[in-house]
């Protein structure tokens, strides 16, 4: 699929769910989001269709987020499914990692490719002050069961904050013993994200090069679908990545669309636009009307985000991350 700005989209980012067991403090409040009926979370078949309907558009890469992924049930039947759609290559999931330990092998032979595992702290109280609850020790137990599978590839996502006692170091250092690409994100002006300053790439890097030596770019074979670039470090097994919206803007760049759980397709994070595809599949609409609401989408795909200056304030996406599927 070609959009109006003339870029591929081949990747579609999936929220399976908008509840999570975590309450990171730059996505969801403390009291959780007011959750949406579960009627009106698009279920399994509708998934397996709308994904089915997007790779005969040339979707090739799928990627199942949320809220917290693992907390619904029947990952493993989902990701099953849509690694079989003749077109998709690639099905991979992003997790806070509690509840990966028991869920791990399932994922494996369900045909996983790979694995994100957010992880802002190794430090148990800043952890705590993150994420809201002390689950520290199953992310990890998570991130080790998930070491146990080498067919699926694993990447660790950290947003600086900030904080020093983030240690941010400490989580670089997994890539150094481990083959984990560590990855920092720059903190998105998105829902709550918006009251933190979070850290830049910049200042990241001087504080990782002090610590570790030279940042090398990784100019070898391509990594994940992404906008992540890739540095190598001398006695590093994995890579360090930085996915920096707002300092290395990519929007020129961007291959992906979203849909929400609710069944929303969104084109970009930072707008509404987009169309309601639930409504075209619970009505009985057919496949190519289906098809006509995602070309129509895509023929308006926003340009770029305007995080840096003031975009429209009836355009501008309200929900926070949990709800769109970061
Ligand atoms: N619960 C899963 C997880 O934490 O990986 C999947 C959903 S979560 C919304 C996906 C990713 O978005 C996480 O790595 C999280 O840190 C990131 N994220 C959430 N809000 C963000 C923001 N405002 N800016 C940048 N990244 C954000
Ligand atoms: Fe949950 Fe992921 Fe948001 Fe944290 S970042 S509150 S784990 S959805």
């Amino acid at each position: 699929m070609i959009d109006c700005c003339g870029r591929k989209i081949d990747y579609l980012r999936i929220s399976v769910t908008d509840r999570c067991n975590l309450r990171c403090i730059y996505c969801m409040p403390e009291g959780g989001v007011k959750l949406v009926d579960r009627s009106m979370i698009l279920q399994e078949p509708e998934l397996v269709r709308i994904s089915r309907v997007m790779a005969e558009l040339g979707i090739c890469k799928i990627k199942l987020t949320g809220g917290e992924p693992l907390v619904r049930p029947g990952m493993p039947s989902l990701i099953r499914q849509l690694k079989e759609i003749p077109g998709i290559q690639k099905v991979t999931l992003t997790t806070n990692g509690v509840l990966l330990k028991d869920q791990m092998r399932d994922l494996t032979e369900a045909g996983l490719d790979g694995l994100n595992i957010s992880l802002d702290s190794l430090n148990e109280e800043c952890y705590k002050r993150i994420a809201g609850r002390n689950y520290l020790h199953e992310t990890m137990e998570g991130i080790r069961e998930a070491l146990r599978y080498p067919e699926v590839s694993l990447k660790i996502n950290c947003v600086p904050l900030g904080l020093e006692e983030q240690e941010l170091c400490e989580i670089a250092e997994l890539a150094r013993k481990y083959l984990i690409h560590v990855r920092f994100i720059e903190m998105m002006p998105i829902g709550y994200g918006k009251e933190f300053r979070g850290m830049q790439e910049a200042e990241l890097t001087e504080l990782l090069e002090q610590h570790f030596g030279k940042l090398i770019p990784y100019e070898g074979e391509k990594i994940g679908n992404g906008p992540c670039h890739y540095y190598s470090v001398e006695g590093f097994i994995g890579k360090i990545g930085f996915i920096s919206a707002i300092s290395h803007k990519f929007c020129k760049e961007c291959n992906r669309i979203r849909l929400t759980s609710q069944g929303y397709l969104k084109t970009c994070l930072q707008y509404t636009a987009g169309r309601d595809l639930r409504e075209v599949v619970r009505s009985g609409g057919t496949d190519e009307e289906l098809k006509n609401m995602i070309r129509e989408a895509l023929a308006e795909k926003p340009e770029g985000h305007a995080f840096l200056e003031k975009a429209p304030e009836d355009e501008t996406e309200k929900l926070c991350m949990s709800q769109i599927g970061g």
